[in-house]
């Protein structure tokens, strides 16, 4: 039997070793900790309207077949076609799909004070601990230049942190900037909508400009302006984690129909990792997946290669005018085609879209993770 190793038991790792068991290939799973937090929600964490033990799972329950492997993997090797670990173990593949997804390049941006954000867990707790606790003060909320991972949730961070101020009856002594260095809001389908949602809510927005340093009094722009803030939410820059031995950036593949890697046959990416003309998110690190296991199991004389559409179902949360602790979110949906994407949405943010995602994501995790 042909040995496939796949890294990274997130969204895409997870679904590549799902379709493989059930044609009955083995699959050795690397992956870093003994648990997976999901993203999509983590906003909600802020608000209470989310809890970290509905979002967490571990690697237990996953099918017999699959074996969990824990460990950093360091390199993949394509010449000697193994995967070497931090710990001095080395993995022989036939098949490697590298799932890894991204990392946040904090150093981008010189910090000299404190960083927060809903992407790393323990800086969501921090945030939420603030929002929760100050009276006064200014937050600047920043999205940095695509591509970076879920494209509206910087602008969700700061419509809960909003809502909270809001419920907290604080909100009139709190001064809220965002910053997106993109030219619309990501994704631009929605970018009318969240325009008059921040004007509403009387959160200050500065497009297509980058933060470059963050000092303690506030932000540097890349046009050399300062947006003066005490607390800074910041995602920073996205860099990919590419383990192919003398290789960076993100991993480059045949075309969104073929994960295998410009160069190895028998090296693939799919998610995050890998370079697709498409935003960064569940649905299209699932969609790559579920062809690259598609194009194993053909080689393997089990199925046949299937093509997909990309395409993606979003909710956007978008706080709550009123101060209720109960977020509206828009839904929007997009369609990639050669020509570009082609969006829809409802523009009247609503609760029960809100009620719609947490289904989504109960469902994703249900599927991948087996509860
Ligand atoms: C706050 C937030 C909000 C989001 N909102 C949405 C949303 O609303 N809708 C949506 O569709 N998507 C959303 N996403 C994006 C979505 O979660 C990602 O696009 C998706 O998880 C990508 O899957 P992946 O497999 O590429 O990476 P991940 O799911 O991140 O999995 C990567 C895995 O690889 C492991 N790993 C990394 N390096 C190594 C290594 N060297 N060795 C071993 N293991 C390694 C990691 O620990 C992790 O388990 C959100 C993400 C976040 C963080």
């Amino acid at each position: 039997m042909k040995r496939v190793v796949v890294i990274g038991g997130g969204i895409g790792g997870l679904e590549v070793a799902r379709a493989l068991s059930e044609k009955d290939v083995p699959v050795t799973l690397v992956t870093e900790k003994d648990h997976y937090i999901s993203g999509p929600s983590r906003p909600l964490i802020l608000s209470n309207e989310q809890s970290l033990d509905r979002i967490i799972r571990g690697y237990n329950h996953l099918p017999e077949n699959v074996e969990v492997i824990y460990g950093r993997a360091v390199e993949v090797d394509p010449e000697e076609r193994k995967v070497v670990l931090t710990d001095g173990r080395s993995l022989a593949y036939d098949y490697v799909v590298i799932s890894t997804g991204l990392r946040y390049d904090y150093s981008a941006l010189s910090p000299e004070d404190k960083i927060y954000n809903v992407y790393d867990v323990g800086k969501l707790y921090d945030l939420k601990h603030l929002v929760w606790s100050i009276k006064s003060g200014s937050f600047v909320v920043y999205a940095p230049k695509q591509p970076y991972r879920c494209a509206p949730a910087p602008g969700e961070t700061v419509m809960t942190i909003d809502m909270i101020l809001r419920h907290r009856d604080v909100r009139d002594d709190v001064e809220l900037y965002f910053v997106d260095a993109n030219p619309k809001f990501q994704p631009p389908v929605i970018h009318d909508v969240w325009k008059s949602r921040f004007e509403e809510a009387g959160i200050e927005y500065v497009t297509g400009e980058e933060i470059v340093k963050v000092e303690k009094d506030g932000v540097v722009l890349s046009d050399g302006d300062k947006i003066r803030a005490e607390y800074k939410v910041i995602l920073p820059p996205n860099k990919a984690v590419n383990l192919i031995k003398d290789r960076e950036g993100f991993i480059e593949v045949r075309s969104p129909q073929d994960l295998r890697t410009k160069e190895y046959e028998d090296v693939f990416a799919v998610g995050d990792a890998a370079k697709l003309p498409y935003p960064k998110n569940s649905e299209v690190t699932s969609t790559s997946a579920r062809i690259a296991a598609s194009q194993i199991l053909e080689d393997l004389g089990l199925g046949d290669k299937i093509e997909l559409k990309y395409r993606f179902v979003g909710w956007a949360y978008a706080g709550n005018l009123e101060g209720k602790l109960a977020t509206q979110s828009i839904k929007f949906e997009l369609e990639f085609t050669p020509e570009g994407p082609k969006g829809s949405k409802d523009p009247e943010p609503k609760e029960e879209y809100t009620k719609q995602k947490d289904v989504w994501e109960q469902g994703v995790l249900k599927k991948l993770f087996g509860y």
